[in-house]
């Protein structure tokens, strides 16, 4: 068994970046209850965060205050925020920061304990003193040995869903929005960014201000630190990385300036100054999380040939969807990634035409069709407005919410037409910048700008069934790629018996790779996978979205020549997306379960806290 710190980090890559800006202050109260926080907005509502932290790489805490301006809107003598796991030594009120009283409620294990503060009716601001928990769910601390160049630690934050309460004590809802600023301190030689205005220079003293001029959710709140570098893409774009990984990041990025010109084309000015991306450590446990100004992006889309690239055309598309007209709740997150995914789509058709796009789009559905039928046709958690109360935010994250959301704004624009649908969307966001959209609000705003009492239309579009019906509806516009249908005939000749050597795959993308092997039924021969194996080369290949379906092949057929690179793909990539299918597959057999149960030891302590909890459940 290879030992997780000792092991070589094949996937390795950084990236970082940040920065810009434009202002809108305008500070959105929304009465829209949400289950999953303790925060009373309606009573009193955060304004404006400052935040003055020393990042402590020993104790793997972050320490100091947060000064927290709110407006009291019913002359309430409270404040309520979320916390987690939180050690607060001291809250004061006021300029003069005169000492006051507060109280925890009961713990609960998801969404921590409400913290009252007791305030007077004049006071618009608190200091609450406070230090994080080693274990804080939102903070990765990673030992320089999990990094690219090995020398230095790494940390970063990951907030979305309901993880900002572990390191900053905030009204942790997507409903509310305030701007936020910060004082941090780091360990000298390491850079410091946050989805903030960056100057993107390394900082000998390791003292670094930020500030985030335009409201934002609490989940959009981030912090890196760690030995990156900045490198300029463009006029407003650039990456951030690992010295060691700045070559290939910048090879991989080249379009990303074409991307934001493309974006801004069709949906309107790109509010946020500055786009960047840093590329964190393989244990970061999503593709990418659109923190404003600051994409943080997992190294597995480093594929050396531009081919996953998707990825940040669609963390981009968030500036739009998600950040500037942000889903109330978790609830209505549909609003965020079907938009998302339908913006992703239509940048990279754009960029890379309608063919590549429609490749994109149709494995994207059979994505959709394949959870469908894992969570059950019928069941309420295919609607696109979930419920979740009682239930972690992240069980909603999934194809329902971005491909079927994505499905239904495809089927509205093949009834109204693409560019009554532009012209829409467009005013859409431009009309709810910088608030908060519930499902109720959404549909009421599309019946009103879209189908303005045409009643053919709407019968056409069906939108109630979409949204509070179950499953894949009927009316789903349906893509077809040649691109794809290429790839699986290639599948189906091999099956017939044409060997691997004489398949037509020459200038095949990822995309036509995944299908070909999505394509192959489960338990093909020792014989049939050594022979793909040994022309095609899928067991050593560095490209983590071939390999994870690779290993499905593999795991099913207990093909052992691939355990040892299974072995290390566990061990040093933190993506959930690979992650969670493949232990899945794994713990189908005992000898498997045995395997998966020995790695996750020593893979454990690699992965994010989000991953750590779906596999605890699948292992043990
Ligand atoms: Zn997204």
């Amino acid at each position: 068994m290879l030992k997780f710190n000792s092991l070589v980090f094949i996937f390795i890559t950084l990236i970082s970046s940040c920065t810009m800006s434009t202002t809108n202050n305008t500070q959105m109260i929304t009465p829209v209850s949400d289950v999953h926080s303790f925060a009373k907005p309606e009573e009193a509502v955060i304004t404006h965060i400052h935040l003055n932290l020393e990042v402590n790489f020993e104790k793997h805490i972050l320490e100091g205050f947060a000064r927290i301006n709110f407006k009291n809107i019913t002359g309430t003598s409270h404040l309520t925020l979320d916390t987690r796991d939180l050690d607060i030594s001291k809250i004061t009120q006021g300029e003069e920061e005169q000492e006051t009283t507060f109280s925890f409620g009961e713990n609960n294990p998801l969404l921590g304990k409400a913290l009252t503060i007791d305030v007077e009716k004049n006071t618009s601001v608190v200091t609450v003193y406070y230090k994080t928990s080693p274990t804080a769910a939102a903070l990765m601390w990673l030992t320089a040995e999990q990094t690219a160049g090995k020398q230095f630690p790494f940390m970063f934050s990951q907030s979305q869903a309901i993880l900002a309460r572990t390191w900053v004590p905030c009204q942790d809802g997507p409903g509310v929005k305030f701007t936020y600023s910060a004082d941090i301190t780091c360990p000298h030689s390491l850079m410091a960014l946050m989805s903030a205005e960056n100057d993107t220079l390394l900082h000998k003293d390791g003292t670094y201000h930020f500030n985030m001029p335009q409201p934002v959710s609490s989940y959009l709140m981030a912090l890196a630190v760690g030995d990156v570098r900045f490198h300029s893409l463009g006029i407003n774009t650039g990456v951030y990385a690992e010295p060691v990984m700045m070559e290939r990041s910048i090879y991989e990025f080249d379009d990303m300036q074409k991307m934001v010109n493309a974006a801004s084309a069709l949906y309107g000015e790109y509010a946020w100054g500055r786009y960047d991306v840093i590329v964190l450590p393989p244990s970061f446990p999503f593709g990418g999380m659109e923190n404003p100004r600051l994409t943080f992006a997992t190294p597995t889309i480093i594929a050396g040939d531009r081919s996953l690239v998707a990825l940040v055309a669609h963390e981009l598309a968030h500036s739009w969807s998600g950040n500037l007209v942000t889903n109330a709740t978790w609830n209505d997150f549909w609003l965020n990634e079907g938009f998302t995914m339908y913006f992703e789509n239509r940048i990279m058709e754009k960029l890379y035409g309608r063919d590549y796009a429609d490749m994109l789009d149709e494995l994207g559905f059979n994505e959709l069709q394949e959870t469908v039928k894992e969570l059950g046709e019928t069941s309420i958690d295919t609607h696109l407005f979930l419920s979740l109360k009682d239930r972690d935010p992240d069980d909603g994250m999934n194809e329902i919410a971005y491909i079927k959301g994505q499905f239904f704004l495809k089927t509205v624009e093949s009834v109204v037409g693409r560019e009554k649908m532009d012209v829409f969307v467009k005013k859409y966001f431009t009309e709810h910048a910088f608030q908060s959209m519930t499902t109720e609000k959404f549909i009421a705003y599309f019946n009103e700008n879209l189908i303005q009492g045409d009643t053919a239309i709407s019968n056409k579009i069906q939108l109630e069934k979409w949204i509070y019906g179950p499953g894949i509806p009927a009316n789903t516009f349906r893509v077809k790629s040649t691109l794809l249908e290429k790839a699986s005939t290639q599948a189906k000749d091999f099956l017939a018996g044409t060997l691997a050597k004489d398949l037509d795959t020459k200038g095949w993308s990822t995309h036509e790779w995944l299908h070909f092997l999505r394509n192959l039924p489960e338990g093909l021969t020792k014989a049939q996978i050594a022979e793909l194996d040994k022309k095609f080369h899928f067991t050593p290949s560095g490209n983590c979205e071939i390999l994870c379906d690779w290993f499905q092949h593999t795991i099913a057929s207990n093909y052992l020549p691939a355990e040892a690179q299974l072995e290390i793909f566990l061990l040093n990539v933190g993506r959930r997306k690979f992650i969670v299918p493949l232990y899945k597959s794994l713990v189908k057999t005992a000898e498997g379960k045995a395997f998966a149960q020995k790695v996750y030891t020593y893979a454990r302590p690699g992965y994010h806290s989000v991953a750590q909890q779906t596999i605890d459940e699948l292992v043990n």
